[in-house]
């Protein structure tokens, strides 16, 4: 077979994308808490009805409801983790049962990447900058969006806070919070690598605003 010039999309000018969608996409819906307050579930809908059972790990859940990042700890080695382990990770710890803690509302990005495509409930929100980041002192990354920065931006390692929901707004989910470049933190300069970036998330501004 013939060697042939690789395809380069989209053509100079043109973006070829979808104009509009009428499909919300899923949805975290409400929450029900076992009687003796230790059981979280979760509903959420996406075509159907799903109920998500968080069984041990439902503290984290329940105190999202409060505006506030719990994860675990491990009392024999001091390892934290966000999102929450139920047993220690290290070998010498012999799955040692880890215990609840409260984490503050700082993190620091340990990666980070820009999506241009998306479920439905997210498209009219493209381009949005996904980050995977260690929220207090925790061992362990948890992802969530990050807000308040243009994404050519984004940067590994920046300084980050935890931004909640309005109280009336939380439904115990992780997408009642996000991530925003903490205060004082300024944005990088321009480089080659960033007008790239640039260049690439233009078109899906552009395409956004078509969307209805
Ligand atoms: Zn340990």
């Amino acid at each position: 077979m013939e060697d042939r010039p690789k395809p380069k999309f989209p053509a100079e000018g043109q973006v070829n994308l979808p104009t509009e969608s009428a499909e919300t996409g899923l949805e975290f819906t409400g929450y029900e808490i076992s009687a003796d307050g230790n059981y979280f579930n979760q509903f959420m809908h996406y075509d159907q009805l799903y109920r998500l059972r968080h069984g041990v790990n439902s503290r984290f859940f329940m105190e999202l409801l409060n505006g506030r990042i719990f994860g675990t700890r491990c009392p024999r080695c001091g390892d934290s983790f966000v999102p929450p382990r139920t047993n220690c990770w290290r070998l010498d710890c012999r799955l040692q049962p880890t215990e609840w803690v409260e984490f503050p509302p700082t993190a620091k990005v340990h990666t980070w990447t820009v999506a241009g495509w998306s479920g439905r409930s997210s498209l009219k929100r493209l381009p949005l900058v996904l980050v995977y980041a260690f929220i207090g002192d925790s061992k362990v990354a948890i992802a969530n969006e990050l807000h308040g920065i243009e994404p050519w931006q984004a940067e590994f390692g920046m300084p980050l806070k935890v931004v909640f929901r309005n109280a009336g707004e939380r439904v115990g989910a992780v997408t009642d919070f996000w991530f925003e470049p903490a205060d004082g933190w300024r944005p990088p300069r321009m480089n080659a690598e960033r007008k790239r970036i640039k260049a690439l998330v233009e078109p899906v501004y552009a395409w956004v605003a078509t969307m209805k």
